[in-house]
Formats: C-alpha cells, structure tokens, sequence
C-alpha cells in the first residue's frame, strides 16, 4: 500500500459562475486534510475553462495562484477535449478528474483516494442513487447495459465523471467529443486494474446541464464504432456503409426507371443522408484509429 502524496486535479468550467466558489471552498478542505496527514503532500487544481459565456473565467481568473492553474479556452471546445487538455499538464503522477457543476462532491474522494492506493489503476466513483433527470437516468442506465453487454464487463457507470488515475495513462488518451464517457473502457482495453467506489451524488442547483437529448444519437454511435475499431473491424464498418449507399444508390436508379414519383425524393434523400453519414463516420474512424494507436 502506497500513500499517495501529490494530486493533479484537472476540472472543466463551462457555464458553472454559481458552482465554482463552492467547489474551490470544498477543494481547499479536501487537500487540508491531506496536507495534515502528509508532511511533504503536494497538490494543483487545473481549471479548463471551455468557452464560458457566464462570467465563469472571471470568477476562476480571481482563483489563480501557485496551486491554481487556469486554461482558458475562448471557445466551448466540449469536456473531453477540456479534460485533454488538462491531463496533458497535470505534474503530478496521480490525477483526479471532476466535474464543476456541484454534483461530484470533494469529500467522497477520500473513498477513492484510499482505494488507489490499494494499488488500483483506475478507481471511479459510481453514483449510487443518480440525482438527475428521469430521462438522464433512464438512458444513461441503457447505455450502461449495452456497454456491459458489448464489451463484457460489470462496469455500472461507465459514464462516471469522477475519477481517479495515474497521469501516465491520462497522458495517453487522445479524446475526441464524447470520448470521455470511454475512459474506463479504455483502461480495461488496455489491462489497467480497475475499481468502482459507490459515491453520494447532489443534484445539479445552479445553471444548466449541458446534457441533451441530442446527444444520445452520436454518443451510441461513438459505441458502436468504437466497438468496431476495438474489434479491428472498422473495415467492416466501412465496407457495410459503403454497401449501403450503393443499395440506396441503385433503388433510386430503378425507381426512376419504373417512375416511382415521390419515392424518387425519398430515395435521393436517403442516398444523400447515407453520403453524408458515411464521410462523418470515416473522418470519426479515421480519429478512433489514431486512438486504437496509442492505447489498444
Ligand atoms: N463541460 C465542459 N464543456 C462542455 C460541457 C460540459 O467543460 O462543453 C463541463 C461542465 O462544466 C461540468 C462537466 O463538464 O463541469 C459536466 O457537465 P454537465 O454537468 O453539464 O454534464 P452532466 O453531468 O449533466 O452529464
Ligand atoms: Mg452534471
């Protein structure tokens, strides 16, 4: 059993003005009840502003000092490239991701911290009862299911935003939009030791989740096609969208023969949706492959 002694917290901003002042309060008690225990513990928070419009830089601008670090960027780049970012500039070895809005809570890291210094990888706090909204709930519990499923695992919160691990993996990860969600999928990939911790969650009580429904669509999407490249069957993928649009291609080319009026328009349509499906999911492949790379 290893004491940890130095932590690199890495928080993206966007949005939260009214959660950050709490947040940084519970921070500063979280690492005084370190700094009392060890005599040489060190520690920096690094705040990723992503493009916040709310006056959130000012507030964390005023936060800044020699622990203190501030990233700013000037437009919303979304968490998991926030999240990158910070990682890329964590000094210390053990690194801890949260989010700012309020719902992860300083305090229920000790659990955490105590179980990676049982010598896990990677120890991820699983929100025991979710404080959120229904529909969050219910597809964040479906999309759960289907990664267990897909990739054979008894993780129960693959989506957990707090997290604790060792800056040489963080370093490695390459995340494109979304791809936060895959960071304890990516440890497994790549034979890390892994925990979850049942953690208290708090609802959100300032500002807005930036959550949407529009999300669910790409975010299975990301699944399935990382799934795919995991499985090196991303040309199998390829090959089928391609099959695909050469199916559509040739309904459309019969249904003009045989004069099918308003079909015609639909099977255009579908051709055209199946194109532009098909560049979007390449250039996607294309950057899972430079992360297969570097992890798998
Ligand atoms: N966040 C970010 N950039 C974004 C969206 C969110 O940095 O484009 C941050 C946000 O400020 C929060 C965390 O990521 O600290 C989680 O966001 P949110 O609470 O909206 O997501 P949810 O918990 O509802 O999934
Ligand atoms: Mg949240």
């Amino acid at each position: 059993m290893s004491k940890i002694s130095n932590l690199s917290f890495v928080i993206p901003v966007y949005n939260e003005k009214d959660n950050i002042i709490d947040l940084h309060k519970d921070l500063l008690a979280l690492v005084s009840y370190y700094d009392q225990q060890l005599s040489d513990f060190k520690y920096e928070i690094i705040y990723i502003n992503d493009g916040s419009t709310d006056g959130s830089l000012e507030i964390l601008q005023n936060l800044v000092g020699n622990e203190v670090k501030l990233v700013n960027f000037t437009n919303n780049r979304g968490k998991s490239y926030a999240l990158q970012k910070g990682f890329s500039l964590a000094q210390y070895e053990t690194v801890i991701m949260m989010d700012s809005d309020g719902q992860d809570i300083p305090n229920e890291l000790k659990k955490l911290i105590a179980e990676k210094e049982n010598d896990f990888d990677l120890v991820s706090g699983y929100k025991k009862k979710r404080k959120d909204s229904i529909i969050k709930v219910i597809t964040s519990r479906m999309s759960n299911a289907f990664m267990s499923l897909l990739f054979k695992t008894d993780i129960k919160d693959f989506n957990s935003g707090l997290k604790v691990l060792d800056r040489s993996f963080a370093q490695t990860l390459i995340l494109p939009e979304g791809f936060h969600r895959f960071i304890a999928f990516f440890a497994l990939n790549a034979g890390l030791t892994y925990k979850e911790v049942a953690v208290e969650h708090r609802p959100r009580i300032h500002g807005k989740s930036k959550y949407s429904y529009f999300k669910i669509f790409p975010s299975s999407l990301d699944m399935l096609l990382l799934f795919f490249t995991i499985k090196r069957y991303d040309l199998l993928a390829i090959a089928l969208l391609f099959v695909n649009s050469v199916l559509a291609f040739l309904a459309l080319i019969l249904s003009r023969l045989a004069n099918f009026g308003v079909l015609n328009i639909y099977l255009g349509f579908m051709v055209l949706l199946n194109a532009v499906i098909s560049a979007a999911l390449f250039k996607k492949i294309r950057e899972y492959k430079n992360f297969a790379k570097s992890v798998i």
